[in-house]
């Protein structure tokens, strides 16, 4: 009667959206301050308040029509200028408006991207730990995911084993640095060796493999450089989002770059624009592409992520657990106390610390900690964490 496949995925709830939904009735049971819900990637940090006044500025200056009204397919052609401009001064690219498509969010723009590169049986890389819904996104275009696993001392690229995953069906790579949920910056000589191999494979294999750079944390990194991956290779789609940078998850806005060097630029972008027609993906949200060219040279305090980070992390390694620092985003992705993640995090929650396992993002072994949270829930949490790793023996 229905698809299968869309069933399962439309009833089976995400093992993250599962412990979000136990930590809202235990609230209801022991009160939501003595709850640590570490589940959720939600940002905490409240939208800045120059976003407000964009608004209320668009919504009082110009036209309803001007402002509510369909835009063109890939977006306001004045917003995707001011965009391309913002990138090229902060990055040294130089990207016009021709190179973007506005998107809703980062979501639409890996999936579009997929839906615009895949053909059946094509096959498409990804490096543990990464974001769940890479898998269903990348099998709902027909294709497959083949993930190279983890290099758990610091989340850098295992080279040998990426090379054994690559195959004349490789159509394409997904990075996400800073990484969710490992909070791992991919280094320059990282992304410099990536480029290197793949464009070996492109040459032996006769064909180009895509780089998609899923960026929604690019701002959101503690002194360290995020490098720009279309400066290092040309085959690369970048998939960026306000969702985290501008805490406007909810509004869903973002963009895709295809940049001029791109193998045929005019196939890709045409492939893009082909994708987000049959995914519907045209024509994002119109004032909040307004808001985000009105906000491009600001920036949000991470200040608040940078605090909880380092205190989470300081108070887990004291009390015990190994844990690659991380370097962005807001996750932090120590090992667990036992072999079995789930069982772990299982025993986490007799002290209401609620966690992911790590075997969720391809990376068993570990678990995740949102720190997008408030600063006392994490000061309360430590103790807590003390409690079970005694129960280890530690
Ligand atoms: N990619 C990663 C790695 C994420 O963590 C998320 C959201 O948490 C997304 C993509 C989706 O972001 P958006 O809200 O922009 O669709």
């Amino acid at each position: 009667m229905v698809s299968e496949k869309m069933r399962e995925l439309g009833t089976k709830k995400s093992t993250i959206r599962e412990i979000f939904e136990y930590g809202r009735k235990r609230a209801q049971e022991v009160g939501e301050e003595n709850i640590c819900d570490f589940s959720l990637g939600n940002p905490n940090v409240p939208a800045p308040d120059f976003i407000k006044q964009a608004v209320l500025a668009i919504m009082t200056e110009m036209e309803p029509q001007a402002v509510h009204g369909y835009t063109i397919a890939p977006g306001n052609p004045a917003v995707r200028e001011t965009l391309a401009a913002s990138i090229n001064e902060r990055f040294g690219t130089h990207f016009s408006g021709r190179n973007l498509f506005m998107t809703a969010g980062a979501a639409a723009a890996i999936t579009v991207c997929f839906k615009a590169l895949a053909e059946e049986g094509d096959e498409f890389i990804a490096f543990a730990p990464f974001f769940p819904e890479y898998r269903c996104f990348v099998e709902s275009v027909g294709a497959n995911l083949r993930v190279v696993p983890a290099k758990t001392e610091d989340f850098q690229i295992d080279f040998v084993a990426l090379e054994e995953r690559l195959s004349p069906r490789t159509k394409g790579v997904i990075v996400n640095s800073p990484n969710n949920p490992s909070g791992a910056v991919y280094s320059e000589k990282t992304i410099k060796e990536l480029a290197a191999l793949l464009r070996k494979k492109q040459q032996e294999y006769d064909h180009p493999i895509f780089l998609i750079s899923d960026e929604p944390y690019r701002e959101i990194a503690y002194g360290c450089e995020v490098p720009y991956i279309t400066k290092y290779y040309e085959n690369t789609l970048v998939c960026y989002s306000y969702s985290k940078s501008f805490s406007l998850a909810g509004e869903r806005i973002g963009y895709i770059v295809v940049p001029d060097e791109t193998v045929d630029f005019s196939s890709v972008y045409g492939a893009v624009a082909g994708a987000a027609r049959v995914l519907t993906h045209v024509n994002a949200p119109s004032l909040w592409q307004l808001v985000v060219a009105r906000c491009a040279r600001l920036s949000s305090d991470i200040t608040p992520y940078e605090k909880n980070g380092t205190m989470l992390y300081e108070g887990l390694v004291r009390a015990g657990f190994s844990c690659v620092k991380p370097q962005g985003a807001f996750y932090l992705f120590p090992r667990a106390l036992e072999a079995d993640d789930y069982a772990f995090c299982e025993r986490a929650k007799k002290y209401d610390l609620l966690l992911v396992p790590g075997t969720d993002f391809g990376c068993p072994g570990h678990f995740r900690a949102s720190y997008c949270i408030k600063e006392q829930t994490i000061e309360r949490s430590l103790p807590l964490f003390e409690k079970l790793a005694e129960e280890y023996g530690i």
